[in-house]
């Protein structure tokens, strides 16, 4: 645990002394994602607010693998939940892709009741007993930057966990744990 925000840290003052960039990002094309039967735009656009899930599925460490597993994780949400497309705007794999969802903009269905005015980010892993890897966690800081700087999240925007919106575990404790120590945690949010 001590290790791993240690090198989340180091990861992040290496992010912030060499500027930033927008991390690519796999589009739904490129995964073979299914079309959304619906989009509805965020009610307060840019968010104010990142919520933040693990999968709870095993990490995926290969680009096919996380390709494999969200196409599974839109189908379960679809056909299982019946909703009209995988639930969160992101979703980043074990190695550290960022895979593109219902993407900026777009009210998700993951964390009533701020999917109207959040941005939610997924990563993969079962991160109640496991840490999120290094990787994942440079991506997850490069991502919030990208959307701050392109305008679909807001300057001051407050970052919280699944858990903090509704009753469930998501995003784990081992997650939960990091994301307090991570710029614009927001405590008690509203
Ligand atoms: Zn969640």
């Amino acid at each position: 645990m001590f290790q791993s925000v240690t090198s989340f840290v180091a990861l992040f003052a290496i992010f912030i002394a060499t500027g930033h960039t927008c991390p690519s990002i796999i589009n739904r094309a490129e995964w073979g994602a299914r079309p959304a039967l619906s989009t509805t735009t965020l009610t307060k656009n840019p968010a104010p607010y990142v919520v933040i899930h693990h999968s709870d599925t095993p990490s995926c460490l290969t680009f096919t693998a996380c390709k494999q597993r969200l196409q599974n994780i839109q189908e379960h949400h679809m056909s299982v939940n019946g909703w009209e497309d995988i639930g969160y705007n992101f979703v980043i794999g074990s190695e550290g892709t960022v895979f593109e969802g219902r993407g900026w903009g777009l009210k998700g269905s993951h964390a009533k009741p701020y999917n109207a005015r959040s941005i939610g980010i997924c990563l993969m892993g079962k991160l109640q007993d496991n840490n999120p890897t290094a990787a994942q966690l440079m991506a997850l800081e490069s991502l919030i930057e990208c959307g701050v700087e392109k305008g679909k999240i807001t300057t001051g925007y407050r970052l919280i966990g699944h858990r903090q919106a509704t009753k469930t575990a998501c995003p784990g404790d081992k997650m939960f744990r990091i994301l307090k120590n991570m710029p614009n945690f927001e405590p008690k949010p509203r």
